[in-house]
């Protein structure tokens, strides 16, 4: 049986945000004494004012670039737009968490709700500087000590990974005990084993970001079929070539998806032949999470010496990725809302990220410290990285 892959684990306090009309409330307070379809006038007038000087108070806030920190800019800003994350944070449900369990170290997830904080309630439209968050990160992961440039999909994993473990509502891990459910049919077999990873990981960034991986490993002996669940934070799908052009995002998943030939050194040992026998491997998911996260594979693994640009064509709306699901009558279609994007090469390269805005349901480019609106027909490139998928029913727009 193929190894379980890497777990992880993530976990957070109440101040109401600022209110994100703040000089409002004062010229309402001023205006006090004029008659109402002046105010309602003014007021109109005032918050188109607002949307046009004060980027801030809508997310629309710009990240100084501190060295090469393009990537780690890139990722906040899809993070920022994910609207169940941004609220978690500006409504201060993870102190909950975090007052919930004595854990010592709690920065990571605080300086990252800070700066969330500062990006959709500062009134300012300046460019903010994330350097208190990114001593954070590289305490929490050390790799991103320096100014090198980093892969963004990596950081991704790192930042998931530790905002996760300080938001853990689970403080006391149950030991870890040998059950077998393989006796079990395949959906409930599935369902013990998300229970059982939820006994031990358990956290808003859980319920967001993670899903489970169904594997069937097929003996082509005696044709016995066995099953592993495995929780996922993001896929990483390799790009299908078809010769010249574009391909789809469908075929990435179908490439991603399709039946592999475990032969030769590969060869696991079928439960019932007792002995190595070659298998045939499929990937289902059985799970489909809130936040799906679809990272594109244009480098090549081995030091990331060559990068492909292949156009990746993807729908912004009505992602469907029914047929990739372990049962039927699973909810699985997905809407875009953020891209990292990497362009140039794998010697000189820069990050930057579109999104689109969870109040008002516009496309912006965020490159570093400045942020401009942008046309969703520009959204899809060949510099596409990392794609930010919302479950079409968890979605508000
Ligand atoms: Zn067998």
């Amino acid at each position: 049986m193929p190894s379980m892959r890497q777990s992880y684990t993530v976990t957070v306090p109440e101040e109401p945000p600022a209110a994100a009309f703040p000089f409002l409330k004062q010229e309402m307070r001023r205006k006090g004494s004029m008659s109402g379809s002046v105010l309602v006038s003014t007021f109109v007038g005032l918050l188109i004012n607002q949307a046009k000087n004060s980027k801030s108070a809508q997310g629309l806030v710009g990240l100084k670039n501190l060295g090469n920190t393009c990537f780690m800019n890139s990722i906040l800003q899809c993070l920022s737009n994910t609207h169940s994350l941004r609220d978690y944070c500006l409504h201060n449900s993870h102190r909950r968490d975090l007052n919930n369990n004595s854990r010592t170290n709690t920065a990571l997830m605080e300086e990252f709700a800070k700066l969330m904080q500062t990006m959709w309630t500062s009134s300012s439209s300046e460019a903010v500087s994330p350097s208190e968050f990114k001593t954070q990160i590289q305490r929490y992961a050390p790799r991103f000590v320096g100014y090198n440039q980093q892969d963004a999909q990596e950081f991704l994993r790192f930042l998931l990974d530790g905002l996760h473990n300080e938001v853990n509502r689970v403080t006391v891990r149950p030991r870890g005990t040998v059950e077998d459910f393989d006796h079990l049919p395949d959906e409930e077999k599935g369902k013990k084993m998300w229970s059982k990873y939820l006994e031990r990981e358990d956290s808003k960034i859980v319920d967001l970001f993670v899903g489970q991986l169904k594997s069937s490993l097929t003996c082509s002996h005696c044709g016995f079929c066995s099953t592993v669940f495995d929780p996922f934070w993001d896929l990483s799908l390799p790009i299908a070539k078809k010769g010249y052009g574009e391909v789809s995002l469908m075929d990435c998943m179908r490439l991603f998806t399709k039946e592999d030939v475990l032969d030769g050194d590969e060869k696991p040992t079928c439960y019932r032949c007792k002995a190595r026998r070659r298998c045939t491997k499929k990937f289902t998911i059985q799970k489909f999470p809130k936040i799906l996260v679809l990272h594109l594979k244009r480098f090549s693994e081995a030091r990331r010496t060559s990068k492909l640009s292949t156009f990746v064509n993807f729908p912004m709306k009505d992602l469907d990725l029914r047929e990739f699901a372990s049962e039927n009558s699973i909810n699985a279609v997905y809407n875009l809302y953020a891209v990292s994007n990497h362009s140039g090469t794998t010697m000189g390269g820069h990050y930057t990220a579109y999104c689109r805005n969870p109040n008002s349901g516009e496309w912006y480019t965020f490159n570093d410290s400045r942020v401009t609106p942008m046309s969703s027909s520009q959204v899809r490139s060949s510099d596409a990285y990392v794609l930010f998928y919302e479950l079409a029913s968890s979605s508000r727009m």
